[in-house]
């Protein structure tokens, strides 16, 4: 799976790095989210996705 995250649209929440703490990370500098790992086969992206209050993330 491919990780696609719009930051611009990020509001630093961190739900998606409690959910998916292997694949995001929050980046101080601009208090939005930041994609460690673009693909992956953890199947909590999926939720992260889901769960991500602005859907800025998408999951391919
Ligand atoms: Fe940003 Fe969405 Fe992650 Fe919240 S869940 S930090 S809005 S990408």
């Amino acid at each position: 799976m491919k990780i696609f995250l719009d930051r611009s649209a990020c509001i630093g929440c961190g739900v998606c790095t409690q959910i998916s703490p292997e694949c995001f990370v929050l980046d101080e500098g601009s208090g939005t989210a930041k994609v460690l790992k673009e693909e992956t086969e953890d199947p909590s992206v999926r939720e992260a996705e889901t769960g991500c209050p602005v859907g800025c993330i998408r999951v391919e």
